[in-house]
């Protein structure tokens, strides 16, 4: 390979991505510290930084340079393999799209995001379904334009899950449907309930702010390279491993909020900062995939915050801080964070649950880009799927199909990644307990960061290096199945609910 060409190569490469930074940082000030009054100056900011990104992306000169680094590939040079791939890919992506396309899809997506908001406050699906349906069109002619070969939603699931195929993916979830079905079942008619009002005890929200702290400390996350900001919708941006911000918000009366919350955000935030430093700015320093994403964040916040293990170390400690919490056993403590019930808003469910909340919309949404749902029938299908799943059915619209802002933002493809994100976890988390005899005990006593090693070694070091079904070949040894997250929830449920 012509060194002399990758290095221009990469140093493209890092101005889109330095580019890319630039967008997070805007959109990150927007989210938390931005005077209300800015609102206009920030999208004119942003829309600028957008468009010289896509025309760095689509510029001829990266295509050829692509071209001729494709003709010299060097197999053992897997850095350089990985990133001329995954280059290769965005720019295909960007260029198949034309801009005009892009123009009409924001259009719709704004008009559609006018009318949900109030179609969603009155219950009113009629009013959305007119712009459901043009999103829908819009959509399926970008999957035209990417190309696909079983069905235009892989095309769409693959911006976010490069790799990934619809049909395979819905295999595995059928698998997961079988058995979560039956659990949410038994679970609810189950003999012992947790007592759920000891979360809504006083704790006052600077302490809790201080106790995430810790435990953000214990799990890894390095304060020198990142922050933790307070902002409505939880999030987090990575700007390189250096540069790793994530928020989080507070209920007084609702600790879990922001606790969990924390433990979520930093697993994302431990993935970007467990990138190789070398690579910043390139695919080798850039997470997988969305629901490898989601792995990292629900593996700390679920395998090991809701662990009854782990809150032998951090519970006296939690005590110690909210004295509303002196009375209450671990037992209890412990029984109550892992309440499972079925609800009817997939932002509010528990982790068992959560999937078929993921498995009903990946269906539909499916069946919308196929062309086999008309849009008029949704709501129908949506409640005939929630009784189904978790049978229970929305008693209006607002709590059934409108209450996501994705489809109204012409997001399809995306959902999947959350239930992925589950599967992943538990097989990572089972493959770092079979490589670690000594992890259970680690965690009992507070030490998280060999599993933090672990997870650094196994799965962020390698950052773009594989696709997601290879990643969890390599960091565990076997495909991707349904059997370690099945077995972690019966496991961890079963006993909890008396079953
Ligand atoms: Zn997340």
């Amino acid at each position: 390979m012509d060194s002399e060409t990758y290095g221009t190569f990469i140093q493209h490469v890092k101005e889109i991505n330095t580019l890319r930074s630039i967008q997070a940082l805007l959109e990150w000030d927007q989210e938390t510290y931005m005077p209300q009054r800015a609102a206009e100056d920030r999208g004119n900011q942003l829309a600028a930084v957008a468009g010289v990104l896509h025309e760095k992306l689509t510029r001829d000169e990266l295509g050829d340079l692509l071209t001729k680094l494709e003709q010299e590939a060097d197999a053992e040079n897997y850095v350089a393999a990985t990133n001329v791939r995954e280059v290769r890919r965005e720019h295909d992506r960007a260029v198949k799209v034309p801009t005009e396309l892009v123009k009409r899809i924001a259009k719709a997506t704004a008009l559609a995001r006018d009318a949900w908001v109030p179609a969603r406050k009155d219950a009113d699906f009629p009013r959305f379904a007119p712009h459901l349906e043009i999103l829908l069109e819009l959509k399926r002619e970008m999957a035209d334009r990417i190309g696909w070969d079983s069905e235009p939603y892989d095309a769409l699931m693959d911006e976010f899950e490069p790799g990934a195929r619809a049909a395979v993916v819905q295999e595995v979830f059928d698998k997961v449907k079988a058995e979560l079905v039956p659990l949410v079942a038994a679970i609810k008619d189950a003999p012992r309930q947790p007592n759920t009002s000891i979360l809504e005890r006083a704790c006052p929200p600077d302490k809790q702010g201080a106790f995430n702290r810790r435990i953000a400390e214990a799990m890894g996350f390095d304060f020198e390279a990142g922050r933790i900001d307070v902002s409505v919708h939880p999030f987090c941006s990575g700007h390189s491993p250096k540069d790793v911000r994530f928020t989080t918000r507070y209920d007084e009366h609702y600790i879990p909020m922001s606790l969990f919350g924390v433990m979520h955000e930093t697993g994302h935030a431990l993935y970007e900062q467990g990138f190789d430093a070398e690579h910043t700015g390139t695919p080798m320093a850039i997470n997988t995939s969305l629901g490898i994403h989601e792995s990292q964040s629900r593996l700390w916040e679920n395998q090991v915050g809701r662990s009854r293990l782990f809150w032998e170390h951090f519970y006296p400690a939690l005590q110690a801080e909210f004295p509303s919490l002196a009375d209450v056993p671990l037992d209890a403590w412990h029984f109550a964070i892992n309440t499972v019930r079925p609800s009817l808003i997939r932002v509010e469910a528990d982790e068992v649950t959560y999937g078929l909340h993921i498995m009903l919309r990946f269906d539909l949404e499916r069946q919308m880009i196929a062309g086999k749902l008309p849009v008029p029938d949704v709501p129908q299908a949506w409640n005939a799927g929630m009784q189904q799943l978790l049978a229970i059915t929305p008693p209006d619209d607002a709590q059934g199909c409108l209450q996501d802002i994705h489809w109204c933002m012409g997001i399809f493809g995306y959902f999947p990644t959350y239930a992925l994100g589950n599967l992943y976890a538990a097989q990572f988390f089972a493959a770092a307990r079979r490589a670690m005899p000594e992890l259970d005990r680690q965690i009992a006593r507070g030490g998280l960061r060999p599993l933090r090693e672990w997870l650094r070694e196994n799965i962020h070091q390698h950052g773009k290096r594989y696709r997601a079904h290879e990643l969890v070949k390599v960091a565990t040894g076997e495909e991707l199945a349904h059997t370690p997250f099945i077995d972690y929830l019966n496991g961890k449920f079963r006993p909890l609910y008396g079953l």
